[in-house]
């Protein structure tokens, strides 16, 4: 539990651990602070965008969001190469609903390999507000389970997370994919968590810019197994 970081503590973090780092135009002002609280905040949430056609094109939609989904969608747009690009400072529309008992697991940072299953999403009369207590990574992947997590990329997304578990003294178990938190949702899809966990370890055990990403690979997807087992046997 923690007060949030300030936006300049914020950019000073992401890049001591040496991501390349991209304000959106309006950035700082950008939040739901008057919808909601933000903070305490007890951890960092990460998420596939899903379809998309360009990355201007994600990052314009998640600054603004939409009618039914206010912007912002994400503390930052993390993409393909890399870049994590900066659009809001405070709270977001990225979380939702989710258990309680994972907040609990993940502010203990009490849990083995996964916090527990989530039983609750959006909407639930259970759930708790998941907004206000989780910086939020929107990781550019259609989600289709046929694209592939680009090295870059991914060795920006556990910088960008382990940037804010040093900053707040957190350790990697602060860091969950927005699928342990609700039960409704399957982001980011084909990141396995235990061993993205690990990467945030083992960058977490060196100095901040140090980790060089070489711990963990992503895993396949189920789908990207079964494409090249067909092209095996049909190719
Ligand atoms: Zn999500």
């Amino acid at each position: 539990m923690a007060p949030p970081l300030s936006a300049d503590k914020l950019v000073e973090a992401l890049k001591a651990e040496g991501v390349k780092v991209v304000g959106h135009p309006g950035w700082r002002d950008n939040n739901r602070n008057h919808k909601g609280a933000w903070g305490p905040v007890n951890g960092t949430m990460i998420h596939h965008t899903g379809p998309y056609s360009t990355e201007a094109g994600i990052l314009e939609y998640c600054f603004d969001g939409s009618t039914p989904l206010p912007g912002p969608l994400a503390t930052g747009v993390i993409g393909k190469t890399g870049t994590v690009y900066l659009i809001g400072n405070g709270r977001a529309n990225h979380a939702g609903g989710g258990d309680a008992r994972v907040l609990a697991a993940v502010t203990e940072e009490d849990y083995g390999a996964a916090p527990p299953a989530p039983r609750y999403g959006q909407g639930d009369a259970d759930a708790v507000d998941g907004n206000s207590h989780f910086y939020g990574w929107e990781c550019v992947n259609s989600g289709s389970g046929n694209e592939s997590w680009p090295k870059a990329q991914y060795v920006a997304m556990v910088k960008a997370q382990a940037a804010i578990c040093r900053a707040h003294g957190w350790g990697a178990k602060s860091v969950i994919a927005h699928r342990e938190w609700s039960n409704q949702k399957i982001d980011p899809r084909g990141i396995d968590m235990a061993g993205f966990r690990a990467d945030v370890a083992a960058c977490l055990a060196k100095p901040a810019g140090k980790w060089t990403g070489s711990v963990t690979p992503p895993p396949l997807t189920v789908e990207q197994r079964l494409a090249r087992l067909e092209a095996k046997v049909f190719g």
